[in-house]
């Protein structure tokens, strides 16, 4: 089933992220994983898409191993640092074992990366083209709530969201984020520039106390001073875990008070917590 019609056709879902190992032996560890997260009969799961495409053979497998639990899988695919034949035979693969849902994504710039002759595709608006132009893919897209980190300036982040919808994004996933404010006034700001498809926010419960510096370092984005006072509070993870899940499930009842058309978990490493926040928003 199509992710734009799952979205449009229940109140509001909940979906999860996982990560193909990055290690081929590592791959029925994964799928255990897989197996326990479905039980909990998320709308769709999404899989990564390595960067560099490292671990492209993995999404797929993984991607085939949620649609056998019987959940619907949204695969992520990355083209920076692919040739135009290899993006070519990840749509073959994912086409021909029955995957209709993928998040085009240009993936992070690698360090040194120069554009090599064979490389094709700059950004991620040009993949959405690409792979919209095959007629069966449902696209979704990144957005950044507190702004990708290359873009100068909001408005120009929304006007290349906006191009990406025009090339055929169905829908948006957000970064994560812990601010609901800033969710709100990104949606409104898109609107306002003509983004219409529906903006999914992704979430993820705060778990651990060194995730105080880690999440603003590596997703570029803030912790509210409310949460960094709650969890400086605490002197062990799982007291910093239980703060997280409290601020969760504030978060997601206010989102899904505001009408938001999904739940969208990063779920890594915090499925336990998942599953306690989502005993409580429901
Ligand atoms: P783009 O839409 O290309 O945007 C990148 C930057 O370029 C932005 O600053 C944008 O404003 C600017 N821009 C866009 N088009 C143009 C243009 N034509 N000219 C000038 N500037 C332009 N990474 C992975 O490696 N694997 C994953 O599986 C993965 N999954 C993700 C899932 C989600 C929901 C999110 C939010 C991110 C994910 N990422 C993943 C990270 C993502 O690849 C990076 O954030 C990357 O740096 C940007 O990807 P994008 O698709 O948003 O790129």
């Amino acid at each position: 089933m199509k992710i734009k019609d799952i979205i449009n056709n229940k109140k509001v879902t909940v979906s999860f992220e996982v990560f193909p190992p990055k290690q081929w032996d590592k791959i029925a560890n994964t799928k255990k994983i897989v197996e326990e997260m479905v039980k909990d009969k998320p709308s769709f799961m999404s899989v990564t898409y390595g960067a560099a495409g490292t671990t492209s053979g993995f999404t797929t497998e993984i991607a085939n191993a949620i649609k056998e639990g019987g959940v619907e899988p949204l695969s992520h695919l990355t083209c920076l640092t692919s040739t135009k034949e290899k993006i070519d035979s990840v749509l073959d693969e994912l086409e021909a074992n029955g995957i209709e849902n993928v998040l085009a994504l240009r993936g992070d710039i690698p360090k040194d990366f120069e554009m090599g002759e064979n490389q094709y595709f700059h950004h991620a608006f040009e993949l959405v083209n690409e792979i919209k132009a095959r007629g069966k893919f449902c696209v979704g897209a990144a957005c950044y709530p507190e702004k990708h980190e290359e873009a100068p300036n909001m408005d120009t982040d929304i006007y290349w969201l906006k191009k990406k919808m025009e090339m055929g994004a169905e829908y948006a996933v957000t970064q994560l984020f812990y601010d609901n404010r800033k969710y709100f006034d990104f949606v409104e700001r898109a609107r306002q520039a003509g983004v219409t498809i529906p903006i999914i926010p992704g979430i993820k419960p705060f778990k651990k106390l060194s995730q105080l510096s880690i999440i603003p370092k590596t997703f570029k984005v803030d912790l509210p001073e409310e949460l960094t006072q709650e969890v400086l509070k605490c002197n062990t993870d799982a007291e910093a875990q239980q703060v997280g899940i409290e601020w969760c499930v504030q978060q997601c009842k206010e989102l899904i008070a505001h009408g938001v058309p999904s739940l969208h978990f990063y779920s890594v490493g915090a499925t336990d917590s998942i599953r306690e926040v989502a005993k409580q928003i429901y």
